[in-house]
């Protein structure tokens, strides 16, 4: 039988639609990548948008695929809900904008990660929001901030970082929150550092966890986005600011993250095995001056840290060496095996140098209080065996060593 249709319409109508299986489904959910939804009718349409039917509309709106990562982020950190964004920066953009407008306030961790300093101290003044930071350390300070003098606008977030980049520090999240709620100032904790397997920050009476995914929750250094979970209706006030603000993740980023959470639990246990393994090796040798982790006994957070991470205070450290920027040019070029990339959460271990990347060029004083020195390497531990990273780590921190003799030699 000849077509019915020319063939630039059966061209044009190729391939559309995906066939219904009966009698099967696939085990991993498929990417969704459409950009648009087709109806059967306009009632369709009404029931889609009012919420009454499940039904994609358009891509900036979420997926069906960005829907798999929201539930099963929502299911491991015990949320209601939980809505994706292009990247973590894109999450908490639309989540400040959501709590806060032209003469609100936000208080928040003044040793937060760089991007989220650069948006609340450059982009949200801009926009007529007051931004108070403190060190979230001191509870009085906090609560000093959260306090609404008449001169002050009102505080209506507090933003916080479970554990701080570069020196590890420890927020007492369950205290913060309590100060929160007693000053009825939603909490948002940042809890990247830790992901979902160490700390679930609404367990402790966080408003909102927030996430980078490209670090942990990905954990292969494939799929960027962010991820913010909480309380249903908060939540669906920051879907709204993403589609409005055109922030959605990427459909192949949210699929990858999604293959990266079944193995979460797991690579944290590896992850935290190696980063305090390694942390004990080097509190242990003479080239190193100073170690960050919240493991030992020996960082001012350890006592917190005990009491908030029963399993362990995860993959990332940092550590000074006694030989300040010399030694840390020579370890870094010497790693063997450990790739110098100033991101974290890979499955290999990997190191990074703040004072040239994450807090490159800021002020020596800012520096010195955030504790980055020019012999501060960080080093996110990934899942190896610790014996082998602990070998690449021993050859280049000998070097110093030889590096100490030489110049002692000179003298
Ligand atoms: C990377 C990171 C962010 C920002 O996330 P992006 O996905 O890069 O936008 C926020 N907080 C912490 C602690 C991070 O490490």
């Amino acid at each position: 039988m000849p077509p019915s249709t020319a063939f630039a319409t059966r061209a044009a109508r190729a391939g559309r639609g995906a066939p219904p299986l009966a009698v099967s489904r696939p085990l991993m959910p498929p990417i969704y990548q459409s950009t648009v939804y087709a109806f059967e009718s306009l009632a369709d349409v009404d029931a889609s948008y009012e919420g009454d039917a499940p039904g994609a509309v358009y891509y900036r709106y979420g997926t069906p695929t960005h829907a798999a990562f929201e539930t099963a982020v929502a299911a491991l950190e015990g949320a209601e809900a939980a809505v994706a964004a292009a990247s973590g920066m894109a999450a908490i953009t639309a989540a400040v904008l959501s709590l806060a407008g032209a003469g609100d306030r936000i208080v928040a961790d003044r040793y937060a990660y760089g991007g989220t300093y650069t948006l609340l101290m450059t982009e949200l003044p801009r926009l007529g929001v007051e931004v108070t930071l403190v060190d979230v350390q001191d509870h009085a300070a906090v609560e000093r901030a959260l306090a609404c003098g008449s001169d002050a606008a009102r505080p209506t977030a507090l933003l916080i970082e479970a554990l701080t980049n570069p020196s590890l520090r420890v927020a007492d999240v369950p205290a913060l929150c309590a100060l929160g709620a007693a000053y009825d100032v939603p909490v948002i904790v940042d809890a990247t550092f830790t992901s979902p397997a160490l700390l679930r920050p609404l367990e402790h009476g966080a408003a909102l966890s927030w996430h980078s995914v490209a670090k942990y929750l990905g954990g292969h250094s494939a799929a960027t986005g962010g991820v913010i979970s909480g309380r249903k209706d908060l939540v669906d006030l920051i879907r709204n600011k993403i589609v409005h603000l055109g922030g959605c993740q990427g459909v192949q980023d949210a699929w990858l993250a999604l293959l990266g959470l079944p193995t979460l639990p797991l690579r944290m246990a590896a992850h935290t095995r190696t980063a305090h393994t390694v942390a004990e090796y080097l509190a242990a040798h003479s080239a190193v001056e100073r170690v960050y982790y919240p493991g030992l006994p020996t960082h001012p957070g350890y006592e917190v840290a005990q009491r908030l991470y029963p399993d362990g205070c995860g993959g990332m450290l940092s550590f000074d060496l006694a030989g300040g920027e010399t030694a840390a040019r020579l370890v870094l070029d010497n790693l063997g095996e450990i790739a110098f990339a100033p991101s974290l959460a890979d499955v290999a271990t990997t190191v990074s140098y703040p004072y040239a990347t994450s807090h490159r060029g800021l002020p020596d004083d800012t520096l010195r209080a955030m504790d980055v020195g020019k012999g501060m390497i960080r080093l996110s531990a990934g899942i190896e065996d610790p014996a082998d990273v602990i070998a690449d780590l021993d050859r280049a921190l000998s070097l110093c060593a030889e590096g100490a003799a030489q110049r002692a030699g000179r003298l």
